[in-house]
């Protein structure tokens, strides 16, 4: 080996050991940044759950609430949309028992927004408390019906339409603060007194546009059901106990309607004008046509919601200062 040679050996070996420490130090540094950026997600984590349980001291506003919602939703079912369930509500003896039946059936299901649209003056405490208490994702909202449509209730004649105002603020409250094409859901008029099966809200998952259902004991059926061709899997009429040559014979209970599609159609809302019994109808035609209807619950073989209706307690005492 000349003296050249032996140099240019010497520096090979010079830049290996240095390619070699490059390397380990590269290695040693992203092996670092990765640990730093996992336990940033574990902060991240920790701080989402920290605000997930306090998030009813800390006043969020709406926006932060919705992107809570899709923090949460993201965690646990990335393909599991939002539901938006509206539930009219309005004080009476039962009211704080419904309220405590369907919060904590809304717990056994993942990704719900309960929007609350009481029927009052203004918002109650026992309704505030009782979202507050749920730890349920919820929006609580106050609407209350005319004195004038209120009085029909006396009147054994004219029937008046309940939550109508309740569920056109919902649908507002939706329409003001949620972006089509951004959010994603799936949104539902759940009564406070039903009876929800948490299968039900397996199907609500499932509608892309329109999705309708069987509704247990209702209109003087044991259930009122759209009747499914099963050559075509496509409506083709309905089992109901009143009208069903309706348009849409369902009852409020037995469809739910994809987010965009509330979104974007502004105008579709509840009204007193509609008639007796023409709410849930009138209110379909907006989006859908009996053909494009999308039969969930096994075609429609399934029962899980029920139009149960409480009866009202004949309370004759009261005692004072605790709220039941
Ligand atoms: N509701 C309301 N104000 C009223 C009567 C009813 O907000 O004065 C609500 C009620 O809490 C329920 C929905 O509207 O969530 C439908 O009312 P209800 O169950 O009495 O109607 P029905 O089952 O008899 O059709
Ligand atoms: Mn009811």
């Amino acid at each position: 080996m000349d003296r050249s040679a032996s140099f240019n050996h010497h520096h090979k070996m010079k830049s290996r050991k240095l390619g070699f420490y490059l390397l380990l130090f590269l290695g040693i540094f992203v092996l670092w940044k990765l640990s730093v950026i996992e336990s940033g997600i574990d902060k991240l984590e920790l701080l989402k759950e920290a605000l997930q349980l306090h998030k009813d001291k800390l006043h969020l506003t709406e926006q932060q609430i919705i992107l809570l919602q899709q923090l949460e939703a993201e965690k646990h079912h990335t393909n599991y949309p939002i539901i938006y369930c509206i539930t009219p509500t309005y004080w009476r003896y039962v009211q704080k028992a419904e309220l405590t039946q369907i919060s904590q059936t809304l717990k056994l299901v993942p990704n719900i927004h309960w929007i609350v649209i009481e029927d009052a003056k203004e918002k109650s405490d026992l309704v505030r408390n009782l979202i507050e208490e749920s730890h349920l994702i919820a929006t609580h909202l106050v609407a209350q019906t005319a004195p004038v449509e209120k009085s029909k209730d006396k009147n054994p004649k004219v029937k008046r339409h309940r939550g109508v105002e309740q569920r056109n603020t919902g649908l507002k409250w939706l329409r003001d603060n949620l972006v089509p094409g951004k959010h994603k859901g799936v949104v539902y008029f759940m009564d406070d007194d039903n009876t929800y099966s948490i299968k039900l809200f397996e199907e609500i998952a499932k509608v892309k546009r329109v999705g309708v259902w069987p509704v247990g004991l209702v209109g003087g059926l044991n259930v009122e059901m759209p009747i499914v061709d099963e050559n075509t899997g496509k409506v083709t009429g309905y089992k109901s106990g009143w009208l069903p040559n309706r348009p849409f014979a369902i009852d409020m209970a037995g469809f739910a309607i994809n987010l965009d599609l509330i979104l974007t159609k502004k105008d579709a809302n509840f009204s007193y004008q509609m008639a007796k019994g023409m709410q849930e109808s009138e209110f379909l035609s907006y989006f859908t046509t009996k053909e494009e209807l999308e039969p969930l619950a096994d075609l429609c073989t399934k029962v899980y919601v029920w139009h149960t209706r409480t009866e009202t307690p004949k309370i004759s005492g009261t005692i004072p200062n605790i709220e039941v």
